[in-house]
């Protein structure tokens, strides 16, 4: 029993390591990947060192290069969200520099297109149909939670009545979306900036019960886009901006910290360090699966923030 326990901990912590492409009209075109292997391999070569000094291996258990399709990255996110469904609780988050993918891979760059959808939105949708599926058999409450850290405070996006809003589709939900951050009376482009600076977490609530026999299961599935990883530098941040790198600082290595005891099996696991693993506590460890997607940009002069990200992600792998 003991056994079985310690072997799903080792395999509930996943990590994916994506790297977006070069953007029209930007840089010299290139890379730091030098090359992307079959198991999970990403080699980085440093653009400015020579020999072997200049390339480095990491690994991790998927590698997705610049032309993975959002369709391919949901095809291999979907088991994991499907088994909220049944009763598990399962946290994806996406870790990277402030323009390295992580919005792109969560919510997709325009909600309008289907096609473009992130793992948010197809999350919603696959959970929304089977659950329609499994009807004569489990009937299903699906709410959602959106919720924001910023500085180390939660708020809520700031829809009508409570925070935890039942849903029946997918559009409900984005709806609920623009509606909420209508309320939060903010322009696309302070949201834009103020989003690289905070956490924003898109929780799933499921309520299953099964007909027959009446018993109830119950799992969540937390959607988190980080705050950008880059390290500001502490010669030219001052006032809010200073505060604001502290505490992103702390919550990202916090949330580094609990990972890493997990995938160590370590005895004391420190959830209280941060407002991020505090909220997402139930669903971190235990019988809870995590998915970390880490994204990086190709270009060289990133090379740094390139290395540091790895470095952080292989430190949780
Ligand atoms: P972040 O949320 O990490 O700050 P974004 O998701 O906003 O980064 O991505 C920055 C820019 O790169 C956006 O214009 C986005 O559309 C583009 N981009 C990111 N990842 C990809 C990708 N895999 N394919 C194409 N464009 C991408
Ligand atoms: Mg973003």
């Amino acid at each position: 029993q003991l056994y079985n326990q310690v072997q799903d901990l080792k395999g509930s912590i996943r990590v994916y390591c994506r790297v977006r492409p070069f953007l029209q009209g930007q840089s010299d075109g290139v890379s730091t990947v030098d090359h992307i292997g079959e198991n999970g391999n990403i080699m980085i070569v440093h653009p400015h060192k020579q020999g072997r000094d200049a390339r480095k291996v990491f690994s991790f258990n998927k590698v997705f290069g610049t032309n993975a399709t959002q369709q391919q990255i949901y095809a291999d996110t979907q088991s994991l969200i499907r088994s909220v469904l049944d009763g598990f609780n399962v946290c994806i988050f996406a870790y990277g520099q402030t323009g390295s993918g992580k919005t792109y891979t969560m919510s997709g760059p325009d909600l309008t297109a289907e096609d473009s959808w992130g793992v948010n939105y197809r999350a919603l949708q696959d959970l929304f149909q089977i659950s329609k599926s499994r009807v004569d058999l489990i009937e299903y409450d699906i709410g959602v939670q959106m919720i924001e850290i910023y500085n180390e405070q939660l708020n809520g996006l700031n829809v009508p009545d409570a925070c935890l809003v039942q849903v029946n589709c997918t559009q409900d939900v984005l709806d609920l979306m623009r509606v909420g951050l209508k309320n939060r009376a903010v322009g696309a482009t302070a949201l834009n900036e103020r989003s690289s600076r905070s956490h924003s977490i898109l929780t799933i609530h499921v309520q299953g019960k099964e007909l027959i026999s009446g018993s109830i299961l119950r799992g969540c599935l937390h959607l988190v886009d980080l705050a950008g990883s880059e390290r500001v530098d502490k010669s030219e941040a001052i006032g809010e901006r200073l505060k604001e790198a502290q505490h992103i600082n702390k919550s990202l290595s916090a949330l580094g910290d609990v990972i890493s005891a997990l995938a160590q099996k370590s005895a004391h696991i420190p959830y209280r360090n941060s407002k991020l693993t505090q909220v997402l506590q139930d669903s971190l460890g235990g019988h809870a699966k995590t998915l970390m997607f880490v994204h990086i940009n190709p270009e060289s002069n990133a090379i740094g923030e390139t290395i540091s990200t790895l470095k952080f992600a292989e430190r949780v792998a």
